[in-house]
C-alpha cells in the first residue's frame, strides 16, 4: 500500500530543504510538503526554504513505515488522515475490480471523512461483505472476461442492483 522509502539514506546530523527531501526519498516535493502541513514532519518554517532535520525525517519515515505494516481487518481501511485503520463511514465502500484477482476497496473514514482505498482478494470479497455494504462498481470488462464465467453473473447482477448510473 505506502512506498517503501529509503530511510537509511537519510543522513541524522544533516538538515535538508524539501527538494533535497524529495530527490533523497525519491518522491515528490508536494509530498514533502503534505507530510510537513499535515502529517506532523517536524520542519522549520519560519523562512524558505523549510529546512527539516534528518533526525526527523527518520523518525517520521520510521513512524510512518510500521505504521502502515499493521495487520488490517479485512474490512478496515488505513486512513492517513488519523494515521489508524477505519471502518469505512457508514459500513459502506466500493470495490472495484482491478485485476482478475484483486481489486480496489473504497470508503471513507468515518472519523475524519478522509478518502481511503486498499487492495483486496477478490476472494475476500464475500468476507467483507459479511462486515460492511460493499458495491461493486463495474469492472473493465477486459478484466472481467478473462476465464472466469461465474465472476461475471455477480458482477452484473450487483452493478444492476446497487448503482444504475455508473457507467464506464
Ligand atoms: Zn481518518
Amino acid at each position: 500500500m505506502a512506498k517503501k522509502f529509503p530511510v537509511q539514506r537519510v543522513k541524522v546530523h544533516h538538515v535538508y530543504d524539501v527538494w533535497e527531501v524529495a530527490q533523497l526519498l525519491g518522491c515528490h516535493k508536494q509530498t514533502v510538503i503534505r507530510w510537513i502541513n499535515f502529517k506532523g514532519l517536524a520542519a522549520e518554517k519560519s523562512r524558505k526554504p523549510w529546512l527539516i532535520e534528518g533526525k526527523d525525517l527518520k523518525a517520521f519515515l520510521g513512524v510512518r513505515q510500521t505504521k502502515t505494516a499493521v495487520k488490517l481487518a479485512l474490512h478496515h481501511c488505513y486512513c492517513l488522515g488519523c494515521k489508524s485503520p477505519r471502518e469505512p463511514d457508514g459500513k459502506m465502500a466500493d470495490y472495484t475490480q482491478q485485476t482478475p484477482e484483486t481489486g480496489r476497496l473504497t470508503g471513507l473514514c468515518h472519523e475524519c471523512g478522509s478518502l481511503m482505498h486498499k487492495v483486496v482478494r477478490r476472494t475476500d470479497l464475500e468476507a467483507i461483505r459479511a462486515k460492511i455494504e460493499v458495491t461493486v462498481q463495474q469492472a473493465s470488462p477486459r478484466l472481467v472476461s478473462l476465464n472466469d464465467p461465474g465472476s461475471k453473473v455477480t458482477f452484473k447482477q450487483e452493478v444492476g442492483h446497487h448503482a444504475k448510473t455508473q457507467h464506464k
